[in-house]
């Protein structure tokens, strides 16, 4: 078996390209070694059982390195000591077809799972990988020092740091599964697919018998407080908030929207519940500006700074939507993969005011026993629109909703201000 990227360019459209011996992918599959491996390696195209390829967006960095004669061309990886801290256990979810449809659930530890297909020269590479981290956040600081969560030396530090485990989590989707939940057609799911990335992948079109795709986007992030094995155990108190990326506020302290506040206060509730024996998940999904991007989102913050009558609560969907096309492209229906990836049955404190959210969670037979939306004295004061906005059109708040004239007068900040 070469392991040489050839030179030579390999059209996909060509359908001759059917290998019949390559591993073939049952997905639902109990045994690993039933189930098959997932074969993404762009180094012996006829090994693939998989459309994309690895490290998300990444890839195009890889293609730039070895453009640029950085990359070793016959690079494999190398995974000794490379095991995950922690082991999420395989469970139900992993075994029905339907369940999760966005993450390999076998895409831990592949040295271990599909050691047969490597010792056999498959390039088998990990889509999941575990590992350990101390959280520095000043946020959580002020909480030790206000006395709201306690240093205990284990979950928190003395130094003020949360210890945690981490997941981070490449995307695989299983086309059929992804057509299903969406309830729509999968060669037309295929289609739209391929035509919207201007022709990215031609086997979406080319290769029907290929079920998996590993698109070029972000990736997701799960943080575990407490003990992880405990994460499938229903009785065991769960916190958790599934949480979209939003860099300004997030890293930077942007103060249009409540994201940062939301993350810390999630964190924050989460390592006070594996304090209490239970265990708190936080899930940070690469899905910027409403999936929408930064780009769209700097936009709409200028056109509703501008808006004639200034920003306000009564017109903040409206903008996204002119600009953008739709308000929201974020998709929740496949963001319980995670939560079903990890076993959970149960969160009894959920940290989230969306509704889009908490249907696909339950929808997805988790159960949810309490919602919570972030209390009042977190909220900045420009993020006044989007939080009266957000509660106007029916996301979750034990608060009072405002409407009409009240709705007209939240009022962001001007431009220049
Ligand atoms: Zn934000």
């Amino acid at each position: 078996m070469s392991n040489e990227r050839t030179s030579h360019v390999v059209l996909t459209s060509h359908s001759n390209q059917l290998f019949k011996d390559i591993p073939q992918v049952k997905w639902g599959e109990k045994d690993p070694e039933k189930r098959g491996p997932v074969i993404a390696t762009v180094s012996e195209k006829e090994n693939r059982n998989a459309i994309g390829s690895h490290s998300g967006s990444y890839t195009v960095y890889r293609a730039l390195s070895i453009a640029s004669g950085h990359f070793p061309k016959a690079h494999r990886p190398e995974l000794t000591n490379t095991e995950g801290t922690a082991s999420i256990k395989p469970h139900d979810a992993w075994f029905d077809e339907s369940k999760i449809v966005t993450i390999d659930p076998w895409g831990a530890d592949v040295n271990i799972h599909f050691k047969k297909f490597l010792d056999e020269g498959y390039n088998v590479k990990p889509t999941i990988a575990v590992t350990q981290a101390h959280l520095h956040i000043p946020e959580i600081a002020q909480a030790v020092d206000a006395g709201r969560i306690k240093v205990d030396g284990k979950i928190v530090k003395e130094n003020k740091e949360i210890k945690c485990t981490k997941i981070a989590l490449e995307p695989v989707w299983y086309l059929p599964g992804m057509a299903k939940r969406l309830n729509i057609d999968e060669g037309e799911l295929r289609k739209i697919l391929f035509q919207e990335t201007g022709g990215m992948f031609p086997e979406l079109v080319t290769r029907p018998d290929l079920k998996l795709l590993l698109p070029p986007i972000g990736s997701t992030t799960a943080y575990v407080f407490g003990d992880i094995d405990k994460l499938q155990d229903p009785e065991t108190e769960l916190t958790c908030r599934v949480h979209d990326e939003c860099n300004g506020s997030d890293v930077f302290g942007s103060d249009i929207c409540t994201c940062r506040p939301y993350l810390t206060w999630g964190i924050e509730d989460a390592a006070r519940t594996a304090q209490r024996g239970g265990v708190g998940l936080i899930v940070y999904f690469r899905k910027e500006g409403r999936a929408l991007g930064e780009v769209t989102k700097f936009l709409v913050y200028n056109a509703r700074k501008r808006q004639e009558g200034g920003d306000s609560a009564a017109t903040y969907f409206h903008r996204t939507e002119c600009v953008a096309g739709v308000q929201d492209a974020r998709f929740q229906e496949f963001m319980p993969d995670v939560l079903n990836y990890l076993g959970v049955k149960k969160i009894h404190n959920l940290h989230s005011m969306s509704n889009m959210k908490y249907d696909a969670i339950v929808n997805s037979g988790i159960e949810v026993v309490n919602r919570l939306s972030i209390p009042s004295e977190l909220i900045p004061e420009d993020a006044q629109v989007e939080i009266e906005a957000k509660k106007a059109a029916g996301y979750f708040t034990p608060d009072d909703v405002k409407d009409g004239e009240e709705l007209n007068k939240v009022q962001g900040r001007k431009l220049d201000e």
